[in-house]
């Protein structure tokens, strides 16, 4: 097949030609202001955010961006509800705002999704307690509120399509934010590197040589070639989520471990029909748990449970596949049986602390060890710009730097500052008579890449056959993949089939089988 490599791209209105390289001479034998560890949100914040304000920085990420924890999340940007029941004011607050920072900055991969709240007669929160919650987070939620909560009358639930679900004698309605984790932080990144960041995936730090004060040594791998590179950073951010006291060891660090982590599991079933997600409370031990509408098949989570196991190493067992599918069927209609396509676990690296998985904090803290590696632990998704204008004020005093966080109102690379309906109607159109898309695949491409939809459909113009459906059964285009590849560095069939598109977590085995060889033209091939 004649795959086009498109250099300078021939006319485009829709997006901006800008496109991360992974060159190990924009990072090997150089000098940074700063360095950051890993490529999942926290790391990609800082970056974006130090970048900004003129720093001099460079991000390594050992396995591909958002491949850790950052890409098997429950896709929500969200206040958290539940965390007003443990008095966390301040943090769903704070992640209220972000929320809605994320849905102007960011509003082809972050969107307003309602949650139906059914309270039962058996729950473990009485009604009015979730009554006043609810108030509660419109409040908080001021004028970054979506929606009001309300209360759904009998006869609008019979609307909601759950013909599947217990009919509940009361169901409270609310509104949160759904995103698309990986790809948010795969633009996280090329905004850090639009502002100039060196930035490199399969690149794994594999020694600190730290001198506060000087210019620390560092030394990487090129995890597909094998080939090592040295650069030297005034300062060094450990952004490892799970990995942190890993890569504190690897500095030479001593003392008690920052993170405790917990692993999370979701579960991918059959679609039920949701137009809502859907906040239950586990009838086990009364946790809250979420059922999501995703990508046209239904997403349930989470677990929350201790683990101490290899990091690289964490799956779901039976008995946590068995806990979420009992917690669903709890509240269906005897008969229905949706089937468990997939599913997929990893861990949040919480701050160490003696509290039941579910009750510890999602706080987040920067530690300074001794040797002067930063490490920042802890956190959520939904506040990882918060979180990353804090620690680069940090970084930044510490390297005398003055300038002021810029990213509250920066648009990441897809964003638009129109509305959403105008966009899409326009958008539609755009790709309709320049690149011949039909109005559900330019939709299709609209939704995942917002302004830069244009940079993508421009490949169907060279060849025919990247207009086509890499699945007929799902909306993805191949020419996505050559998109991938040219302008967002995805190196191995995963990157492609994981972080970028969600291929692998929806196709069955035979099917994913012949993705795979259509994926194949576009990897490179790398000699270990
Ligand atoms: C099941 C689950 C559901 C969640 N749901 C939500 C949600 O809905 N909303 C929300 O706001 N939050 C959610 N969270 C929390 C959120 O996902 C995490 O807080 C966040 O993704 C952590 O990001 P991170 O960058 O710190 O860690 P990671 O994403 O894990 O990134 C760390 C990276 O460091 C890399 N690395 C490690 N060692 C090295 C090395 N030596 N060299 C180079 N790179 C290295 C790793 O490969 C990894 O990619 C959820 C968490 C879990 C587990």
């Amino acid at each position: 097949m004649n795959l086009p490599r498109v250099g300078i791209v021939k006319f485009i209105i829709l997006g901006k030609i800008t496109f991360m390289r992974n060159e190990l001479n924009l990072i090997a034998n150089r000098q940074f202001d700063l360095l950051v560890i890993g490529g999942g949100i926290t790391g990609a914040g800082v970056a974006h955010d130090a970048a900004a304000r003129g720093l001099q920085v460079a991000l390594v990420e050992q396995k591909d961006f958002a491949s850790g924890t950052s890409g098997i999340s429950s896709k929500l940007v969200h206040g958290g509800l539940r965390y007003l029941e443990h008095g966390q004011i301040s943090l769903v607050y704070e992640s209220l705002q972000e929320r809605g920072r994320l849905l102007r900055n960011a509003p082809h991969l972050v969107k307003p999704l309602p949650f139906l709240l059914p309270v039962y007669a058996d729950s473990r929160v009485p009604a009015w307690k979730w009554r006043a919650g609810l108030k509660l987070y419109d409040l908080l939620a001021g004028f970054a509120n979506i929606a009001p909560s309300k209360t759904i009358a009998p006869f609008d639930l019979r609307k909601q399509n759950l013909p599947w679900a217990k009919f509940p004698p009361l169901c409270l309605q609310y509104f949160d934010a759904q995103m698309d984790d990986s790809r948010l932080c795969i633009e996280v990144i090329e905004a850090a590197s639009q502002n100039g960041a060196a930035v490199a995936n399969h690149l794994e730090v594999t020694a600190l040589d730290l001198f506060p004060g000087r210019l620390s040594r560092i030394q990487m791998r090129d995890c597909l070639t094998g080939e090592q590179i040295e650069c030297e950073s005034k300062v060094v951010l450990n952004a490892t989520g799970p990995w942190s006291d890993q890569v504190r060891k690897l500095a030479g660090e001593t003392g008690p471990d920052l993170v405790k982590p917990t692993k999370g599991v979701h579960i991918i079933m059959s679609d039920v029909g949701l137009n809502a997600a859907m906040l239950l409370l586990h009838p086990k031990d009364g946790r809250v748990f979420f059922i999501i509408p995703w990508l046209d098949r239904t997403l349930v989570g989470t677990t929350d449970t201790e683990w101490d196991g290899q990091l690289g190493k964490v799956s779901a067992t039976a008995e946590d596949i068995n806990y979420l599918v009992d917690g669903f069927t709890h509240f269906l209609k005897p008969g229905v049986k949706p089937e468990v396509i997939q599913s997929f676990a990893g861990l949040r690296p919480l701050f160490n602390a003696d509290a039941s998985p579910s009750s510890r904090s999602r706080e987040f803290k920067l530690h300074l060890g001794s040797n002067g590696l930063f490490s920042a632990v802890g956190g959520k998704y939904t506040t990882y710009r918060a979180m990353a204008e804090e620690i680069t004020n940090a970084l930044c005093k510490k390297l005398g730097n003055h300038n002021r966080c810029t990213t509250m109102n920066a648009l990441l690379p897809g964003g638009y500052a129109i509305k959403r309906k105008g966009f899409e109607a326009n958008g539609t159109k755009e790709l309709g008579w320049k690149y011949g898309l039909n109005t559900i695949d330019a939709m299709h491409l609209l939704n995942r890449y917002g302004k830069r939809a244009g940079l993508v459909a421009q490949y169907c113009l060279e060849n025919k056959m990247l207009a086509e459906r890499i699945d007929p059964q799902l909306p993805d285009l191949m020419c996505e993949f050559a998109f991938h590849r040219d302008f967002e560095m995805a190196r191995l069939p995963d990157d492609f089939l994981y972080q970028r598109t969600r291929l692998g977590y929806l196709l069955d085995d035979q099917a994913l089988e012949k993705v795979r060889t259509r994926v194949a033209p576009f990897c490179n091939n790398y000699q270990s």
